[in-house]
């Protein structure tokens, strides 16, 4: 590894990437841009009806980064540290001509470029992605119950229709894919065995997501998580595990190989471990804002700064500036305290 930690460099790589470190000495690793706040499901715990209805005011076209606007961050940030970029939303199949996008992300040297989608267009748009230059994809998917399915997207979407997504993907080569289910108590949890059971030995790691408070509009309560320690034991029961040791800093999963040799799991344990200290994300909102935290309460203005006609170093200074300033550690001092803080929604900084 080389003096900045990129990943499969020697210590003698002589690295144009700059060291950018933040308050508490963490790099700026990974970027999840969003593409778009509007949505086609009404997950129940991110995007309810009761908030996000007919009426909704969601943001109009020109308040959007455009694609060459997105690029302009992307560059700086990986000139700044940045190894992964995750497009996102609200759900980026619904912007237009994203694999345009993707086609312009996948130019610039040296980034892991990865997509998370509700999987609901994935059939009709993996060989486009793929073409266009994606190296991976998740996919959310919180239960193989139809119904309960049909339940939480709250549109009556398909089980089905997501799973010939997932196969349209592994077919174009995007594997493996990653399949993520929030689990809700009460909700989906006992699906989680079958989840493993079915997509054990296929090529799609299932990883599972502890349910958790961001934004005002879902209701969460703690005692609706289940944490990560109960969904591996649920599983474990079934088909024993064995912990993985992480791949690199900063990852988010922790990850269980099944010990007859049937593929690996993921579970990610914000809530009950959080996992700030290693926390290496910047998040950049559909309409160029800036989140140095999930649960941030403020995003910094890029579209401003870009729109103000910076150049391509004032842009970098920008995000210097901010990163350099950074402290955020929210899910480490979730408590009383932060309870009642403004936060963004999840559709709206993209998860
Ligand atoms: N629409 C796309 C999708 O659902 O994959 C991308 C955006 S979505 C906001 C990104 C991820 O956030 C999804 O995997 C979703 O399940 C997860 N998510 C949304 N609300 C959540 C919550 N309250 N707790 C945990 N994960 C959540
Ligand atoms: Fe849409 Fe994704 Fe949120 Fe579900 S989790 S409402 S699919 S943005
Ligand atoms: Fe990172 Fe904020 Fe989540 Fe902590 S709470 S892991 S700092 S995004």
């Amino acid at each position: 590894m080389c003096p900045n930690g990129i990943r499969g460099k020697p210590l003698s790589y002589a690295c144009p990437v700059e060291r950018l470190l933040d308050r508490l000495g963490r790099p700026i690793r990974d970027l999840r841009v969003s593409v778009t706040d509007r949505c086609n499901f009404r997950c129940v715990y991110c995007m309810p009806k009761e908030v996000f209805g007919r009426d909704h005011p969601f943001l109009p076209r020109a308040e959007l980064l455009t694609f060459e606007e997105i690029e302009r961050v992307a560059r700086a940030a990986a000139g700044l540290g940045v190894e992964k970029i995750r497009i996102t939303g609200g759900e980026p199949l619904l912007r237009r001509d994203v694999e345009t996008l993707v086609g312009m992300l996948a130019r610039i040297p040296g980034l892991d470029l990865t997509l998370t989608t509700n999987g609901a267009l994935l059939a009709q748009k993996a060989q486009a992605l793929r073409d266009a230059g994606l190296d991976r994809i998740t996919v959310s998917l919180d239960s193989l119950d139809d119904e309960v399915f049909r339940g939480m997207n709250d549109v009556d979407f398909p089980v089905e229709r997501v799973l010939a997504g997932i196969d349209a993907a592994l077919a174009a080569g995007l594997a493996p894919v990653k399949v993520n289910a929030v689990v809700k108590r009460g909700v989906n949890d006992d699906g989680v065995a079958a989840m493993a059971r079915a997509f054990r030995g296929t090529g799609a790691v299932l990883r599972f997501i502890e349910y958790m408070d961001v934004g005002h509009s879902n209701g969460w309560r703690l005692d609706d998580v289940v944490p990560a320690a109960e969904i591996v034991a649920a599983i474990d029961a079934e088909y024993p595990l064995d912990p993985v040791e992480p791949g690199y800093r900063g990852e988010v999963a922790s990850r269980w190989r099944y010990r007859d040799g049937g593929g690996e799991i993921g579970v990610i344990s914000s809530v009950t471990q959080p996992f700030c200290r290693d926390c290496t994300r910047a998040r950049l909102s559909a309409d160029g804002k800036l989140y140095t935290c999930l649960f941030a309460v403020h995003g910094h203005d890029l579209r401003a700064v870009l729109r103000g006609g910076a150049s391509d170093e004032e842009l970098a200074e920008t995000l210097r500036g901010i990163w350099s300033a950074r402290a955020d550690r929210y899910s480490e001092l979730r408590s009383a305290e932060t309870e009642g803080l403004a936060k963004v929604e999840m559709s709206y900084i993209g998860g």
